[in-house]
């Protein structure tokens, strides 16, 4: 199974997604290649990190699953390599996530939604991203929130962590037992 986690920036989705698989073991979390920087917070692992050509280079090898340009860089997951039966999670923005869906019309898509638009700029303010990023953020978060809502499969409102983590697990475990 694919699971695609997408939601607007400061959702809290990175998060989510590395509690789901601590608290879950037959989960498999994808790391994408970007060319962003690292933030200072950010750990050397969180993306590859990589150069335009590299990415490039990887786009016309037929290397990325799906991949997308964002707040002028790029962000692609590499096409997983087959290991084992634990199932895949993708932690993307909706554009990708719409690409994911064509290509595997089966994956499952959890949209996660902010409390409020104040409690969204918080959490990426809280990041030390630099004051036009950050608006630059909520402006996409804007756009990006409709076409969410209209490809999921499932909402979540991501107010309390626990809680938020605990609907995600239960919507999994009801989905590998169809
Ligand atoms: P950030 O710069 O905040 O780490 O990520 C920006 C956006 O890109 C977030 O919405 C994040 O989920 C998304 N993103 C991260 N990796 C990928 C990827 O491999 N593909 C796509 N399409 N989006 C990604």
């Amino acid at each position: 199974m694919i699971i695609v986690v997408s939601g607007p920036g400061g959702v809290g989705k990175g998060t989510i997604v590395d509690a789901l698989v601590k608290r879950d073991p037959l989960l498999w979390l994808s790391r994408s290649w970007t060319t962003r920087e690292r933030r200072p917070s950010e750990s050397g692992d969180a993306y590859v990190f990589t150069s335009s050509d590299d990415f490039e280079q990887r786009i016309s090898e037929g290397g990325f699953l799906e991949w997308t340009e964002f707040l002028g860089n790029y962000y692609g997951t590499p096409i997983p390599e087959p290991t084992d039966d634990r199932d895949i999670v993708l932690e993307i923005e909706v554009d990708g996530a719409q690409q994911v869906k064509r290509i595997a019309p089966d994956a499952m898509l959890i949209f996660v939604l902010p409390p409020s638009r104040d409690e969204q700029e918080r959490r990426l303010r809280g990041r030390g991203d630099l004051d036009h990023k950050v608006l630059a953020r909520l402006k996409k978060a804007e756009e990006e929130e409709p076409i969410g809502r209209e490809l999921a499969d499932h909402l979540v409102v991501n107010d309390d962590l626990e809680t938020t983590i605990d609907e995600m697990l239960a919507i999994i475990f009801s989905a590998r037992s169809e």
